[in-house]
């Protein structure tokens, strides 16, 4: 996503800010105090934050990056996937870029006093000219975040002469919209995605794709680019329980073995860990099981296995292959092709990326070439039936991978993992109304004491009764 012509013509004034510094004493706030932005480093990225907010009011402060600040609006009820929700957003001061990263908590007795956090994060890019939509009240735009993608529009209402100026919030209609009666985003995924690796490097094409009718892209449409040296591995986010929405995504077994990549050029083949350490020599059985397959180059993504009696992964079993040097045991199932045959595959959807991959293998797999080297299946199930079948042959678990999501080096939420043997336990503090055809209740709402003994939602369940 390019930044918003208008961000990069103007530097923010000091008065941009007055209204930000004049609520606050940064004697005592956390908080950033701003100016001097031109030296950070948002690049020609332009940046939006959902910032959780628990002030006397618990909201939502939504933030885009236009014009050198960050433009806001305190939105009471947070955003909704909903097209049907209208989300009120009250539009606030402008804040300073610095503030996009901003987590903690702001003392007793200051304004806004109240603990911050980074909801969710990202990438946004307007649809026509921005400057032009806040000033008629009627601002599209695309985001582009670890839980927010798709198409949104602020409408602002009536009321322009008052000092704080009501909009609307509204998700528009693509493939990223959610009935509100089957997902609550601010309720299901209630976290702070602080720590988590931003998808800023990802074109904004891969989110696209999926919203749109284009028949599904090539390998071929992607970009050229030279084989690069090094590949920091995409890493997935464990989840205590399955997300929604199962059409959105597509489940593998969680292979519990070593994290292994391909590199393979004109000039060899080298086999490498997740942090980059060459084990090609300590994998001569599986080098050479591979260079006879004569795939073509590429960066080639996967895990090393041994199987157990039961044909199971086993990570023991895997260890004792190295220390008896019965490594001809070692399985590696390949999963993913960010690079292929001289094109950058990255930011091509995961579903174009592995069927390519397994073609290739199919092809390969005509060669004389051990069962040493094989394609790591996916299943369209839902989450919970995967995982239970998972978790009854004796897995570690699933990993699940968002449908049309891009290649992204480090952990992101399109990648997630779902482990076996988890339980937690709760207290059904209430219950909604059933909906459609369902009798009695709806979903239980489930709370957890957290560390203040405070009785905290913790979301809600609607499945798995009998
Ligand atoms: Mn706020």
């Amino acid at each position: 996503m390019k930044r918003p012509r208008e961000a990069a013509l103007k530097t923010p004034s000091d008065e941009a800010l007055s209204h930000y510094r004049a609520r606050r004493n940064f004697a005592l706030t956390p908080e950033p105090a701003g100016g001097n932005e031109a030296g950070n480093d948002v690049g020609t990225q332009a940046l939006y934050v959902v910032q959780k907010h628990w002030a006397s009011h618990l909201h939502y402060d939504f933030r885009i990056e236009l014009g050198g600040v960050m433009k806001s609006w305190a939105v009471p009820k947070g955003p909704s996937l909903d097209p049907k929700d209208k989300r009120m957003a009250v539009q606030v001061e402008d804040h300073p870029i610095a503030y996009a990263s901003f987590e903690g908590a702001i003392p007793p007795r200051q304004y806004g006093a109240g603990k911050v956090i980074v909801w969710d994060r990202g990438l946004w890019r307007p649809l026509g000219d921005a400057g032009q939509g806040l000033r008629d009240g009627n601002l599209k735009f695309e985001l582009q975040g670890h839980k927010l993608h798709g198409k949104w529009v602020l409408v602002r209402m009536k009321g322009k002469g008052e000092k704080q100026v009501p909009w609307l919030l509204i998700k528009e209609k693509d493939s990223f919209a959610r009935a509100s009666a089957d997902y609550r985003i601010v309720d299901d995924l209630p976290d702070s995605v602080h720590g988590l690796a931003d998808s800023a490097t990802v074109p904004s094409k891969v989110r696209t794709s999926a919203a749109s009718d284009a028949p599904a892209p090539t390998p071929q449409a992607a970009p050229s680019a030279a084989l690069p040296a090094r590949l920091a591995p995409a890493l997935a986010t464990l989840l205590a329980a399955p997300p929604r929405a199962p059409q959105a995504w597509r489940y593998e077994i969680k292979f519990d073995g070593y994290r292994l990549l391909a590199r393979i050029d004109a000039a060899g083949i080298k086999l490498l860990t997740r942090n980059g350490h060459g084990w090609t020599e300590r994998l001569a059985p599986l080098h050479t099981a591979l260079a006879s397959m004569r795939l073509p180059p590429g960066w080639y993504d996967g895990e090393i296995v041994v199987p157990n009696e039961a044909g199971v992964p086993d990570f023991g079993a895997l260890q004792r292959a190295f220390e008896t040097e019965r490594i001809e045991s070692i399985v590696y199932y390949l999963f993913d092709l960010p690079f292929f045959d001289g094109r950058d595959l990255r930011a091509m959807p995961l579903e174009v990326r592995r069927e390519t991959l397994r073609e290739t293998l199919k092809r390969a797999s005509g060669t004389a070439h051990s069962e040493a080297v094989r394609f790591s299946e996916s299943f369209d199930a839902g989450a919970e039936s995967v995982l239970a079948s998972a978790c009854k042959l004796g897995l570690e678990g699933v990993i699940g991978k968002r449908f049309g999501s891009g290649y992204q080096s480090g952990r992101t939420s399109d990648w997630i993992k779902l482990k076996c043997g988890q339980r937690q336990e709760f207290v059904i503090g209430g219950y909604t109304d059933p909906q459609g055809s369902r009798v009695g209740f709806g979903a239980l709402l489930l709370g957890i004491y957290g560390s203040h003994k405070q009785l905290d939602f913790a979301g809600h369940v609607g499945t798995g009764f009998s």
